[in-house]
């Protein structure tokens, strides 16, 4: 029920036309603290309904500007598609609250943005970079922001928007009532942003690790040679319709797209070379079901609302863990059923393990390989693993994988099991199976 939570009624017209029934526990924590007016700091993952988290109760309480004045309210995100993401919902919310809402975002012209400043806003979402530029040029001023929302703040960190990020916020009010959402709120995170917020009211809902729990997630050992084909086997087994597949590299993500189309599937890439324009095009079509298969890099992984995904695919296992939960958390959104597939070559295989060592879980083995051409040498799983076993560090990893190079001359049999083995003594527990 979201009426304890002390919205007013235009804003429960709003939340009923979108379709909530239930707050997230992100919502349930956060909007009452908003509504007293205490700055938050949020560790919750996209997913987790926490745009409509800081929409509702900001706008709930927002004045409306003058003509050509504003913003009082402004969103700063990382990426262009979390910004038009997080527009949609208040676009949805402002239809009941005549807020006015921008948008300004790189990869479009820069005159419809400004036109639209002058006119003014209550509400302006922006990426840090676009933002700027407009600021440098006097196209917008934010001295009259009285919320201010900073999504995403790791992964703006990440990104290198630390300068930015502080420069926008040194350009508004300091009696302003600050917002930080980010996925983690790590040591890193925290140093970095503590600054900026006054006493906040701190919401975890999503510790580091946490993968959804509506995702049922499974791993296939394969072969280097063998995971285009499986690819296209899966896709013909598990259905082509409303799936992400995730890859490393976007010549990988445009080159896997040509040979699907050639096998017959209907999909489009999306990664950070194609504009604004194209990656929007591309999600419209996944939308409306004229395509079934996007191939993404992980500028998808994280923010990005797609409803309904059937299912995640990743052909290549991420080098960074977390995006590994970001990417499964494509699917299973907001209590829907969802799962998630990663293909793991040997050379893989102790990215797979960090992910599992971050989770605190290992990944169940796909059951539905049988039949499946999985290559040459595909990567043999030890059911007995543990999410607790001690990972070697980058350079021993090198190590290995040359060591494996060498021996790629001898019987295959005679490797497998070789590696395996030292692959088991490293982990302290011998050749025996865990019962
Ligand atoms: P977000 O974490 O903001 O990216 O939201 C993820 C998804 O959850 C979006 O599709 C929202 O429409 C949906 N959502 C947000 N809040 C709720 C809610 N209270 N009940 C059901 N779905 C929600």
């Amino acid at each position: 029920m979201f009426e304890p939570l002390g919205l007013s009624a235009t804003t429960l017209a709003a939340v009923d036309e979108m379709g909530y029934t239930q707050p997230t526990p992100v919502q349930e924590q956060a909007i009452p603290a908003i509504l007293d007016g205490r700055d938050v700091m949020a560790a919750a993952q996209t997913g987790t309904g926490k745009t409509a988290a800081f929409l509702l109760p900001v706008l709930d309480r927002l004045g409306h500007a003058r003509r050509g004045r504003g913003p009082l309210m402004l969103v700063v995100t990382p990426t262009r598609e979390l910004a038009q993401q997080i527009a949609q919902v208040a676009q949805a919310v402002c239809a009941h609250t005549h807020h006015r809402a921008t948008t300004v975002v790189g990869g479009l012209g820069y005159e419809p943005q400004k036109q639209a400043l002058k006119r003014g806003c209550d509400l302006l979402v922006a990426t840090p970079g676009r933002l700027l530029d407009l600021l440098d040029q006097g196209a917008c001023s934010l001295d009259g922001v009285e919320v201010l929302v900073l999504d995403e703040a790791d992964r703006m960190l990440d990104m290198g928007f630390l300068p930015d990020m502080r420069k926008i916020v040194g350009k508004t009010p300091a009696s302003r009532q600050t917002l930080l959402f980010s996925a983690t709120l790590s040591n890193d995170v925290l140093a970095h942003t503590q600054s900026l917020v006054r006493d906040p009211v701190r919401v975890e809902i999503a510790p580091k690790g946490t993968a959804a729990k509506t995702v049922t997630q499974y791993v296939l050992g394969v072969s280097p040679e063998a995971k285009k084909r499986t690819l296209v086997e899966v896709l013909r087994r598990e259905g082509s319709s409303r799936v992400i597949v995730f890859v490393r590299g976007k010549h990988r993500a445009d080159h896997l797209c040509r040979i699907l189309r050639k096998k017959g599937f209907s999909c489009a890439p999306i990664h950070g070379d194609r504009s604004q324009n194209q990656r929007m095009h591309a999600l419209e079509q996944f939308d409306r079901g004229e395509v079934g298969v996007l191939l993404a890099t992980d500028v998808l992984s994280r923010g990005i609302d797609i409803p309904e995904v059937t299912y995640v695919l990743n052909l290549d296992v991420p080098h960074d863990a977390e995006d590994y939960i970001h990417r499964i958390g494509r699917t299973g959104r907001a209590g829907e059923r969802g799962w998630a597939l990663t293909l793991c070559t040997e050379e893989e295989y102790w990215d797979l393990r960090e992910i599992e060592r971050l989770m605190g879980r290992v990944i169940d083995e796909y059951p539905r390989a049988e039949g499946m051409d999985l290559g040459e040498r595909p990567l043999t799983l030890d059911p007995a693993r543990s999410p607790r076993d001690r990972i070697p560090s980058k350079k021993a990893r090198k190590r290995e994988v040359a060591g494996r190079q060498q021996r790629a001359q001898t019987p295959r049999k005679a490797e497998k099991t070789t590696d395996e083995r030292s692959r088991r003594r490293r982990n302290g527990r011998g050749t025996r199976r865990r019962g």
